[in-house]
């Protein structure tokens, strides 16, 4: 056939997020749109496209294609090469072919689609089918064992489509074209409800039955997408507090699922980022503030809420008949064990808690929590990383190949590189628990053999006694030790690409110092080679060690002593009141003769003892709980703060002594948590504007645990925005531990790239 002289041709090389996603047929309809023929093809590395036809078609084929591409999808790149034109007939898919390792990025799960919710509705084989998806809806992460992503490759393996079913994965005008997890009634994974010994599997008589249960005030365990959770009705104070006693924990606030907007919205007081959070397709739980009370056991005295919307078929389905506005839908975990994943361990374990258990026969490959974001000036903030952001990769301008990191200990991820992208894994929590020390290994070794890596590098925090440093140690692999705060700090600039010198503002709970101290308020000079200690808090005594972060108390008791020494006795305050003063003696000889009382500079110990002077929170049921309860405290119409004195360090004892005097004057504990909120403010903000005046330099990165702070957040950031600073924060990537592995990864691939020894002052 002769060529017609107008036919051009192009290839293009799509790399990112579009597998999974429905970015073929979406493809081909936009290639049909625009008169074009050639042919899509899924490669290891992403897609290729080859075009043919008008010039003005292709550019706007090309233009498109960014613009009108699937939602869950996310283009990194877009490669155009000119090619000769092979006088196509027509557009086609050709099948996949592998034959690079590069690989391209798994998709996290998706949360059920508009078109399937109506599907469920209209579809014969699909009505009130819990298990349908789409191309572009779904699960992915939670099920896949191995690339490129194909059905016998994940957990829908066992499970044979029918003809229906096969048609529609065939056809390229399907919404179901190439859908891995595709399933109807007739094919696909069905429930299974478990009442002690008897078992129903007729799904309308699961679904009345849970409905029953839920509004007669039981608790159900649900299998989820990422693992079990454990529902029941947020409005009904004695199941809550069942649950609460049942779970043995725990004053730690519950997530609460919405049937839908209109009921977060009735609840909370929500803002337009906060919606678009919420209704986005990763489904987070998002950290709002409560307008209209639960029950008062869910929030447990926070004037917050945990919100999220419902993300699988199956929720949806049970709000339809339930009529309620809000479930708790909590992890279903003993204590601090990873959430439940298995049918077998959920019928065992789960049933001490919850009344009923509901199982579906698919396996749940990859755990998944329910990721927590907040929304502080408008952005939203990742708290827990896990199910619809995992494993979403950080596309870096360094090699980061071959590198591994370990993370930290406390709320662990640990992450890979891959050519430039590192892959933070799902949340996997504290390593000091056995089961989760087991599942950070089991997901190491998959991530490793799912992204075809070959690791080189181990990086890992200085702390000897992290069982993550221990796990890379015992890998023989080259290692890289990092200081805990400059790999936070790292974190935040490897998330926005800098690779320059900043000032680093690093405040959280704690990390191995290199002077023999903890740290936890670190104001760095620093790059990604190495970091200049600028500043810091003062240090103080933790008298007891470890046992601080659970008793907030002898914090408290410490600062006061520093403070006042023996006079803090004759303060007028209830919590000096409620001190057992012999107990107290002997601590503070122990202070004195410096026995296990190591010193400290830590943000978060110091939100600890003024949570603890004010008699807030002197005990503590979870992490971080008395800062939490401060912040919770604080108000944002107060603009007063107290003095405090910086040199050598930031101390804060002029502060202790103004709020002790507040408190004895009866002053709010709102204003009084407000003014010393703004005081932590006004010290970093004073110690960042002395290093930009000494040093020249503007980009300040924000981040460590005590950035969850949403009013301490909020402020700073706009504060030090108004005098034209250049202000980086963690949005994408969590500003606690979770993204410490990033920063990890970030300082060995630039140490690697100068051949540098780590510098450290
Ligand atoms: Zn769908
Ligand atoms: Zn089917
Ligand atoms: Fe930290």
């Amino acid at each position: 056939m002769k060529k017609k002289e107008l036919v051009l041709a192009k290839r293009i090389h799509i790399k990112g997020l579009v597998q999974g996603v429905g970015f073929r047929p979406f493809i081909y309809r936009l290639a049909n749109e625009h008169n074009l023929t050639g042919w899509v093809e899924n490669r290891n590395d992403g897609v290729i496209i080859l075009v043919e036809g008008e010039a003005e078609q292709i550019s706007n084929f090309i233009d498109n294609i960014r613009p009108k591409s699937p939602p869950a999808s996310n283009i990194q790149h877009i490669q155009v090469s000119d090619e000769e034109a092979n006088g196509f007939s027509d557009f086609v898919i050709v099948k996949s072919e592998n034959k690079s390792e590069q690989i391209t990025d798994v998709s996290p799960d998706i949360a059920v689609c508009d078109d399937c919710l109506n599907d469920y509705k209209t579809q014969a084989h699909r009505i009130d089918y819990p298990f349908i998806n789409c191309t572009n809806c779904g699960p992915r992460f939670s099920i896949i064992k191995d690339l490129p992503y194909d059905r016998e490759k994940t957990t829908m393996e066992p499970f044979v489509m029918c003809d229906t079913c096969r048609e529609e994965y065939e056809n390229v005008l399907d919404r179901r074209f190439h859908a891995q997890p595709v399933a109807c009634a007739t094919c696909g994974p069905q429930y299974e409800l478990v009442i002690e010994n008897e078992r129903f599997k007729d799904f309308d008589h699961i679904i009345d039955k849970v409905t029953e249960l839920i509004k007669e005030g039981q608790i159900v365990a649900i299998k989820g997408i990422g693992g079990f959770q454990l529902a029941c009705d947020a409005q009904n104070e004695e199941a809550v507090n069942l649950l609460r006693q049942r779970k043995f924990r725990e004053g730690k606030p519950f997530a609460v699922m919405f049937a839908d907007i209109n009921a977060v919205k009735e609840f909370t007081v929500m803002y337009s980022a906060e919606k678009e959070a919420l209704e986005s397709w990763r489904r987070p739980i998002v950290i709002m503030r409560q307008k209209k009370k639960l029950a008062a056991a869910v929030s447990n005295g926070f004037h917050t809420i945990g919100a999220m919307l419902p993300y699988m078929p199956f929720h949806h389905l049970l709000f339809e008949k339930l009529n309620l506005p809000a479930l708790v839908m909590t992890s279903g975990n003993i204590s601090d064990e990873p959430i439940v994943i298995d049918n077998n361990v959920a019928e065992e374990m789960l049933s001490q808690i919850a009344d009923a258990v509901l199982i579906y026969n698919r396996e749940i490959y990859n755990r998944t929590d329910d990721s927590v974001a907040m929304v502080v000036n408008d952005k939203e903030r990742i708290i827990r990383r896990s199910r619809g952001y995992s494993p979403e990769p950080v596309n870096l301008d360094l090699d980061v190949d071959g590198i591994v990191a370990a993370g930290a200990e406390l709320v662990n991820c640990f992450c890979i590189g891959k050519g430039n992208q590192a892959i933070l894994s799902q949340h996997i929590g504290d390593l000091k628990n056995l089961e989760t020390l087991e599942f950070y290994e089991e997901s190491y070794h998959r991530f490793v053999k799912l992204f075809r890596v070959k690791p080189e590098i181990f990086a890992h925090d200085l702390h000897p006694d992290y069982l993550s440093t221990r796990f890379a140690k015992d890998m023989r692999l080259k290692l890289v030790g990092v200081q805990h705060h400059h790999a936070h700090v790292a974190s935040c600039m490897a998330e926005h690409n800098l690779d320059e010198k900043v000032i680093g503002v690093s405040l959280d709970g704690t990390g191995y110092g290199t002077d023999g101290h903890i740290w936890g308020s670190e104001i760095f000079i620093c790059d990604l080679a190495g970091y200049e200690r600028f500043n810091h808090f003062e240090y103080v005594p933790l008298p007891g060690g470890d046992r601080v972060t659970k008793e907030p108390w002898r914090t408290g008791l410490s600062y006061l002593y520093m403070v006042y020494g023996a006079e803090l006795w004759n303060l007028d305050l209830p919590f000096v009141k409620n001190l057992d003063k012999a107990k107290c003696d002997y601590i503070l000889e122990a202070i004195d003769k410096k026995i296990n009382s190591p010193q400290s500079c830590s943000a978060g110990r110091l939100f600890d003892a003024v949570a603890a002077i004010m008699n807030i929170c002197t005990i503590t049921q979870f992490h971080a709980e008395a800062p939490m309860r401060l912040e919770d405290l604080a108000s944002g119409t107060v603009e007063a703060a107290y003095p405090f004195e910086f040199g050598e360090s930031i101390s804060f004892q002029p502060t202790i002594r103004d709020i002790v005097q507040d408190m004895q004057d009866g002053v709010s504990t709102t204003e009084i948590s407000a003014r010393f909120h703004n005081t932590v403010m006004n010290a970093i903000f004073a110690v960042v504007s002395l290093a930009r005046t000494q040093r020249d330099i503007s980009k300040v990165a924000l981040t460590g645990g005590t950035f969850q702070n949403r009013y301490l957040l909020s402020r700073l950031e706009k504060l030090l925005e108004s005098v034209g600073f250049e202000v980086y924060t963690q949005n994408r990537i969590p500003a606690n531990d979770g993204g410490i592995a990033l920063g990890q990864l970030a300082i060995a691939a630039k140490l690697r790239s100068l051949g540098k020894p780590y510098q450290k002052s």
